[in-house]
């Protein structure tokens, strides 16, 4: 396997060291194969907002398992999730089911062409859309991490399409929009950055691309693949009250199974074979295992306080995580949302990817493998966003600004 792993981020390249081999999962923690135990922040790389393996999830997943893994087939899970997932997100009228957040912004990206009959899209430097060809533009996530140029093998017919914006920047996405009259189909965008550390929207920003985008008969398409369900239940576009007219999503959704979607206003999803021309097909898509782990994820986190309760959670962390940063004389900016946080070993602020890379990598890294020590697992990267769940408690939360705390006195002792 290249580089002994099936993702690039998970073999600690940027943080030095040997990646960790889990064997088991529960709650917030994660256990490797030598019987170490950690607080996870990671969380499957988001999946896990009610901890893994959660009681309840993995009964439903017996249950169905039962009933076979796969149909081929219309299956009734698939048409509840559905459902769920269009009385959530407020953009989301009609929907459809993949099997990752690639597949989904893949097949976002054919619909926005399609429908607007133009081939160009804006995305902003530092954000992931996943690994598909027209996307591997200054991209976030591991091409951020391992401080890789933009991909050999994407052919510059294929991203001589894609322009690219700084975050938080609406002047130059007028610009663009100016310099290429009727020929932009949209802008993507993570609503809240999670691949390029943390970086959240300024006032202003997203309502300014919901308006320039109708200005130019363009589409707006938020990337909540990390954020849908997390930012709030409804995605970040609740959060932020800014509807776009198309949504991607994964991750939390399939409750921890390979699932992805795509959707937005029925008039736009129509296009979509068989009630329309474009093309996008999945064998395992919709399949009843992913579905019922999603419909059970989503279940547990309509119970009344669950995201009170992750934004108290998330911001004893962050808070802790800046002071005890501070106390040993670090420079740090951080931030939190829901159940979501991240922090740069630099002044700050950081409101797009350039000033995002001012954090101190090499810092990062002894940080890092000093928390690995204490049996805390955070993100291998400085440039990826942490996750808290419903199954850290204040306990957990306390041991980890400790570890924090003794880190950062450590660290600055040797240096
Ligand atoms: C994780 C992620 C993706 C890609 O999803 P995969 O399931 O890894 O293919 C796309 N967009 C965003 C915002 C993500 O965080």
């Amino acid at each position: 396997m290249p580089g002994g792993v099936s993702s690039p981020v998970r073999a600690f390249k940027s943080v030095g060291g040997q990646p960790i081999v889990f064997d088991r999962v529960k709650g917030p923690y994660a256990w490797d194969v030598d019987g170490n135990r950690y607080i996870d922040y990671v969380g499957s790389w988001g999946p896990a907002i009610c901890g893994h393996a959660h009681p309840e999830v993995i009964t439903s997943l017996q249950e169905t398992l039962e009933k076979g893994t796969s149909f081929g087939a219309p299956c009734e899970l698939e048409n509840k999730l559905a459902k769920m997932v269009i009385e959530a997100v407020p953009s989301v009228e009609m929907v459809r089911f993949v099997n990752s957040g690639t597949e989904a912004c893949m097949a976002v990206l054919r619909l926005m062409r399609a429908f607007t009959g133009r081939d160009k899209v804006i995305k902003f430097e530092g954000c992931y859309h996943g690994h598909a060809d027209m996307f591997l533009v200054k991209a976030g996530s591991g091409v951020a991490t391992l401080g890789l140029p933009d991909s050999p093998g994407v052919p510059r017919s294929t991203t001589q399409n894609t322009l690219t914006a700084p975050y938080n920047d609406l002047e130059a996405v007028k610009e663009l929009f100016a310099e290429n009259p009727d020929a932009i189909s949209g802008v993507i965008l993570e609503p809240v950055v999670g691949n390029a550390g943390f970086i959240t929207p300024e006032p202003g920003f997203l309502e300014g691309l919901r308006e320039l985008t109708k200005e130019h008969g363009a589409l707006l398409v938020f990337d909540e693949v990390m954020t849908g369900f997390r930012i709030s239940y409804g995605g970040a576009q609740a959060r932020f009250g800014v509807t776009p007219d198309l949504t991607t999503l994964g991750k939390v959704i399939g409750g921890g199974l390979p699932v992805g979607a795509y959707g937005g206003r029925a008039e736009i999803m129509s296009m979509v074979a068989p009630a329309g021309p474009m093309y996008q097909a999945g064998t395992l898509s919709g399949n009843p295992l992913a579905m019922t782990a999603g419909i059970k994820t989503l279940e547990l986190l309509q119970q009344e306080g669950t995201y009170e309760k992750l934004e108290a959670t998330t911001k004893k962390l962050i808070e802790g995580i800046l002071q005890s940063a501070k106390e040993a004389g670090f420079p740090i900016t951080g931030s939190s949302i829901s159940a979501m946080f991240g922090f740069y070993l630099c002044e700050g602020p950081v409101r797009n990817f350039e000033e995002a890379k001012a954090t101190n990598t090499e810092l990062f890294g002894k940080l890092h493998r000093s928390m690995l020590e204490r049996g805390i697992y955070l993100a291998p990267s400085a440039f990826e966003a942490g996750f808290t769940s419903m199954a850290h408690s204040e306990d957990d939360i306390d041991t980890t600004i400790k570890a924090f705390q003794e880190s950062f006195a450590d660290i600055s002792k040797i240096l």
